[in-house]
C-alpha cells in the first residue's frame, strides 16, 4: 500500500519556506502543548519518537469568517507556526522539521525517524495504528505532555476527539 509518507522529500531545516499565515486567515488558539509518544519507523523499524500539538481550544478564520472553531484538538499538516510556538517545538522535539510533499508541494512539520532519518507523514502517525488514539484514559496517560509558552498561531488542519478535552488532567506533564 503506498503510505503518503513515501511522497515526501526533506525541506530546510528551519521555518524558512514555511509560508507565513496572512494577517487575517490561520488558526488561533489561547493554550497549546506537545503530547510525546513514540512509533516505529516504517521504514528501520526502530523506535522513534513522536510529538503532536495539541491545543485547548481554536478559531480558524479565512478574511473576516469563522470557518472552523472547537475546543481540544491536535494539529496537522501543520504550514505554519508562529515564531514562539516554532522555537517550543525545535527545542523539545527538533525531530518535527518541514519537508515538503512531491505532488503538491506543501511543505509541512513532518516527523523524521531519529535512527534513519526517513519521514513519518501525518498520514502514518496519526492513523488508527499509530500513538495518538488512546482507548481509554489508561492509554492517554502514556502520552507525556508538555505545556507551551502562552497562545499560538497556525496554519494546519485541526482534528478533533473526544479525549484531546482530558489531556490536561491525563497526561503526566514534564
Ligand atoms: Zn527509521
Amino acid at each position: 500500500m503506498a503510505v503518503e509518507s513515501h511522497q515526501l522529500t526533506p525541506g530546510a531545516g528551519n521555518n524558512v519556506g514555511m509560508n507565513p499565515a496572512s494577517r487575517d486567515s490561520g488558526l488561533s488558539a489561547p493554550a497549546y502543548g506537545l503530547l510525546l509518544g513514540h512509533t516505529r519507523c516504517h521504514y528501520c523499524y526502530s523506535q522513534t519518537p513522536t510529538a503532536a500539538l495539541w491545543v485547548s481550544s481554536f478559531v480558524e478564520t479565512d478574511k473576516e469568517d469563522v470557518v472552523d472553531l472547537g475546543d481540544g484538538a491536535l494539529l496537522h499538516y501543520i504550514e505554519y507556526l508562529d515564531e514562539g510556538a516554532a522555537a517550543f517545538v525545535r527545542g523539545h522535539a527538533p525531530w518535527l522539521r518541514p519537508a515538503s510533499t512531491r505532488t503538491s508541494g506543501q511543505t509541512y512539520l513532518a516527523h523524521h525517524c531519529t535512527t534513519c532519518g526517513a519521514i513519518q507523514g501525518d498520514h502514518f502517525v496519526f492513523s488508527p495504528d499509530g500513538p495518538y488514539w488512546p482507548q481509554d484514559n489508561g492509554d492517554l496517560s502514556r502520552l507525556r505532555f508538555i505545556e507551551g509558552p502562552g497562545a499560538l498561531i497556525a496554519r494546519a488542519s485541526a482534528g478533533q476527539s473526544a479525549w484531546m478535552d482530558r489531556v490536561t488532567h491525563v497526561c503526566s506533564r514534564e
